[in-house]
């Protein structure tokens, strides 16, 4: 037994915690659990926990449901939440997926991430990542298709001290802080109920971790503050949505690669060929990076999402931004990739990210001029006679972007790459098939 799994093995006991929750992700994002008894984690640690994968949706093929989850002692973690009797009680780890003979399992997403960063890192670069992450706070979930009721009436960076969303925060921020994920910033966004959070930044692998904690903490907070959260890209039609614009920067050893003092933008030219890669395969990545058919509508002209394929500096319409809050900061120098949203699998999305700009960076792309003007008030025509691609409209362009993506293929796998397609088309056939309250309000007095 390493040192990490023998520190567990005594904080369940010092702590006397009785459950230990092991964490896996499916492919689209969801977050799975199996509970086990302090007393079975010896045995966890060495052979894992078996468990039917094919019950799992995405996750194996029924000839191959036997799988094994594997607790990373690195991820162990107290799960702030008290008994009655004040006492903690459960704790979580995250897994790896292996088959039965201590391979991979293809469909695990932690895997998939890794081994991109394993490419990158045989580049020689380590990926630090750090999300925003919006999302709405409501007074409830209701699921009768009716518009919800944002849980406030605050706006961008309101301190509203009479209502629930600055309470909430500050409860949501110490039960991340105290499961060890650092807050950077957090504020009220500019929709009624709409709140942002943003970490402090981490490897790529455990951002991933960290997202897929701070969406489950998120909800529990919420709920002991009497509202509820949800991380839906964009539930209100006159509102904009929900994104997770994610800062990415790629380091050597101790240096940051993306930095140059020379630069106006102070970006070197593997910072330019990674933004190059991010914007030439920005249509490809969109199915993972914005993954349901509601993910499109937020990305639409107004509300500070991005629709055309460009980068810039202080341009909140582009699809990447190069922020210069600390101009001559080498450690901060980071591109800002705005597309992706709060509901996409933290583990894939940043898998397609960095594998596209890291393809940028291996075969030398050029990065097209900054565009600094409002590209949300061009036309389609004047965009495309400028040179900029838009983001796929709607999820089905997204997935035939996507079909066609070697890159993607490769990144993902076959086995992720055709279920999800699979999948995805499935939900896009099922939305196409509703005929919408907008159709019947609109076309039924009129034809
Ligand atoms: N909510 C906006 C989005 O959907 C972003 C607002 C901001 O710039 O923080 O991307
Ligand atoms: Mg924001
Ligand atoms: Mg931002």
């Amino acid at each position: 037994m390493d040192r990490q799994q023998e520190f567990v093995l005594r904080t369940l006991e010092e702590r006397d915690i009785r459950f230990v929750r092991l964490w896996f992700t499916d492919v689209l994002g969801f977050l799975k659990s199996v509970a086990v008894a302090p007393a079975e984690l010896e045995g966890a640690f060495a052979e894992g926990i078996g468990f039917d994968g094919s019950a799992i949706e995405g996750f194996a093929r029924v000839y191959e449901s036997d799988m094994v989850a594997k607790p990373d002692p690195a991820t162990f973690q107290v799960l702030p939440w008290e008994t009655a009797d004040g006492q903690l009680y459960s704790a979580r780890m995250f897994c790896d997926i292996t088959m039965p003979d201590g391979s991979p399992c293809w469909s695990d997403p932690r895997h998939v991430l890794r081994r991109t960063l394993s490419k990158a890192s045989e580049a020689g670069f380590t990926c630090y990542v750090h999300p925003e992450i919006e999302f709405f706070l409501l007074s409830k979930l209701t699921n009768d298709g009716t518009e919800p009721e944002p849980a406030d009436n605050g706006g961008y960076f309101d301190q509203a001290s009479h209502d629930t969303a600055p309470h909430f925060r500050r409860h949501a921020i110490e039960a991340l802080e105290a499961m060890g994920i650092s807050v950077e910033f957090s504020h009220h966004e500019g929709a009624p109920g709409q709140q942002e959070i943003d970490l402090r930044y981490a490897d790529a692998l455990t951002m991933a971790d960290n997202v897929m904690t701070f969406r489950y903490v998120v909800k529990e907070v919420a709920i002991k503050d009497g509202v509820r959260a949800s991380f839906m890209p964009k539930p209100f039609s006159d509102q904009p949505g929900s994104g997770m614009h994610t800062h990415v920067s790629l380091f050597e050893g101790d240096r940051n690669a993306f930095y140059d003092s020379e630069d106006p933008y102070e970006l070197s030219g593997t910072g330019k060929a990674f933004v190059a890669g991010l914007l030439k395969h920005a249509r490809e990545i969109s199915a993972v990076t914005n993954q349901w058919v509601n993910s499109y509508k937020r990305l639409i002209v107004g509300g500070e999402a991005p629709t055309a394929v460009c980068w810039g500096h202080a341009n909140r319409s582009a699809l990447v931004r190069v922020p210069m809050y600390s101009p001559g900061k080498a450690s901060s120098r980071r591109v800002e990739i705005r597309s992706i949203d709060s509901a996409c699998n933290p583990y894939l999305a940043y898998a397609v990210v960095l594998a596209a700009g890291l393809k940028g960076v291996r075969e030398g792309y050029e990065l097209a001029p900054p565009t600094e003007d409002d590209v949300w008030s061009l036309t389609e025509t004047e965009r495309r006679a400028a040179g900029y691609d838009s983001l796929p409209q709607n999820l089905t362009e997204a997935l035939t972007a996507m079909e066609n993506s070697e890159l993607l293929a490769e990144t993902l796998g076959e086995g992720v790459f055709d279920y999800f397609l699979r999948n995805k088309r499935a939900e896009w056939d099922a939305y196409r098939r509703q005929v919408t309250p907008y159709e019947l309000r609109t076309y039924l007095p009129m034809l």
